[in-house]
């Protein structure tokens, strides 16, 4: 039972204030300014402290959301923060960009007859706090002598590689590029995640002692084998990194994009800053994105600030099948983004010298639900039209890049090229192989990423702690959704 509450009594759920779109439009500051003091007090204030709180279960890594809010609205926020990083030990990125209106505001039950409290809001708020007074280190235990190593320095990586520090194991992560971080730092753009958050996670693991080795391409300069012979164990959290295309017409014409390069090329290598960074990003006056997930509402306003005039998303099913998360799609719809919804292009349109001129689309209508769950698109003959466009970027999704399977025959994949790894630890079929994060269940979200690095740690500590001989793969191994 909640707590006794009168709607007329409770505040309103309270809005975030955010940075003017039109100014917005134009810059990459962030755009949600986070809650003041008072504001905060007052949101949370609107916790019903529920005896069963629904909102934990909807929280892929069950934070003790009641308890965080609680402590929050007595101003204990030493509490809030021990509350909080319990179980996300990343809670200023995921109070940032975790779908939360899906996951635990959706199960709120303030949001059967009003708002539902706005838990991600205060989970930002509480690890702003905390970063702001100092995030402190924990005692740490004498190392044990086992060494882990971590490829991949994603969500997933990044709290495999804190759970394993703490634990006393020496930890060393291995990273492909200049910068770790993983889509955080290379995907998201700054006007969303600022890179400083970012870092000051990754600042944070340092100070555990854990080692971070950039520009090491495992598959390239190691391969897992002779990882295995030097560490006790080896998780890999390399992502989903691989974009996919249409393969339609004319994707080979120049002014073509993965939603992935344009992103690097605006946030890990600071083309936003040009000419100051040396990183060109040729965007012209009219951008097409294909897809409607957060990575083409990240593509698209970006390439809106790097100064185009129109940016379309071009998305084949409706408004009601938009899969990115809602205030990403309400900041791009406020900032001028046009949304072309049943649109399916059939062609990219392009001149002599080889440069796009636009994009040829054919109108859908929606049929019955696919194995998706959602409505299947379903082409209307003859409704074919042309959209005259400078550049146009695919953001439809992508796979796990596959460099890092060299001579890992042992290693299982699905047909969609991602790592099979049992849901419960984090095994997969190649002995002290852990894997978790988008390499075993293909491009998902931040928290499920952390949630399965934490998994696969618990499980690393708990495998090199035994005696005697154990199956390595569990009897009872569900194999991870595929998705
Ligand atoms: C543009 C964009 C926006 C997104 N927005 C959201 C959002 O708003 N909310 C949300 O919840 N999720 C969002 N996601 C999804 C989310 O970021 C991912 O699900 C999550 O980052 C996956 O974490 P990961 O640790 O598995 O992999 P990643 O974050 O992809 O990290 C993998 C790391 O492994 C490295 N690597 C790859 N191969 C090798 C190799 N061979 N050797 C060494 N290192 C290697 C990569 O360079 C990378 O740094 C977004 C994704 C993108 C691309």
């Amino acid at each position: 039972m909640a707590k006794e509450t009168t709607k007329a009594a409770r505040p309103a759920r309270q809005e975030m204030p955010a940075q003017d779109p039109q100014e917005r439009a134009h810059n990459f500051y962030e755009v949600a300014l986070g809650y003041r003091p008072e504001t905060a007090l007052l949101e949370a204030s609107r916790c019903l402290q529920c005896k069963k709180p629904q909102c934990v279960s909807g929280c892929p890594v069950s934070v003790r959301i009641p308890e965080f809010i609680k402590a929050l609205s007595e101003d204990n926020m030493w509490g809030a923060v021990e509350a909080l990083k319990d179980k996300n030990s990343l809670p200023a990125i995921c109070g940032r960009v975790c779908p939360q209106e899906s996951q635990c505001e959706i199960q709120c039950i303030l949001g059967k007859k009003d708002q539902p409290v706005a838990i991600g809001r205060l989970e930002r708020y509480v690890a702003d706090w905390e970063r702001a007074e100092g995030m402190r280190t924990p005692t740490l235990p004498e190392k044990n002598g086992k060494r882990v190593v971590i490829i991949g320095s994603g969500p997933a990586g990044l709290t495999a590689a804190g759970d394993l520090a703490k634990l006393g194991y020496k930890v060393e992560i291995l990273e492909a590029l200049h910068t770790p971080g993983g889509v955080l730092m290379y995907g998201i753009p700054e006007f969303r995640l600022p890179k400083d958050i970012v870092q000051a996670e990754i600042d944070y693991l340092k100070t555990l002692g854990v080692t971070i080795r950039t520009d090491v391409v495992v598959g390239k300069l190691y391969t897992l084998e002779e990882l295995l012979s030097q560490y006790d164990a080896v998780f890999l959290g390399t992502g989903a990194g691989l974009p996919m295309f249409l393969s339609i017409p004319g994707e080979n014409y120049m002014g073509v994009y993965s939603a992935n390069e344009i992103l690097t090329r605006t946030n890990l290598m600071k083309g936003y800053l040009f000419p100051k960074w040396d990183t060109p990003v040729k965007v012209g006056n009219r951008v097409a994105v294909v897809g409607a997930g957060n990575v083409a509402m990240d593509a698209a306003r970006c390439s809106l600030r790097l100064g185009a005039q129109e940016v379309h998303i071009v998305y084949r099913r409706s408004a009601a099948e938009v899969p990115a998360r809602a205030e990403e799609v309400h900041h791009a719809e406020e900032e001028g983004i046009i949304f072309d919804f049943l649109t399916n292009p059939i062609e990219i349109l392009g001149n002599q010298e080889g440069w796009v001129t636009g994009l040829r689309c054919i109108k859908m209508e929606l049929g019955e639900p696919d194995a998706s769950g959602r409505r299947r698109p379903i082409p209307i003959q003859g409704s074919e039209f042309e959209m005259p466009m400078d550049t146009v970027i695919m953001a439809l999704g992508t796979q796990p890049n596959p460099l890092v399977f060299t001579d890992a025959t042992q290693l299982e994949r699905t047909r969609h090229g991602t790592v099979v790894a049992d849901e419960k630890s984090g095994r997969t079929k190649m002995p002290r192989v852990w894997a978790g994060g988008d390499i075993v269940t293909g491009a998902a979200t931040v928290i499920s990423a952390m949630g399965a690095g934490r998994v696969a740690a618990t499980d690393i500590d708990a495998y090199l702690h035994q005696d005697g001989d154990h199956p390595w793969w569990p009897d009872d191994a569900v194999q991870a959704k595929v998705s």
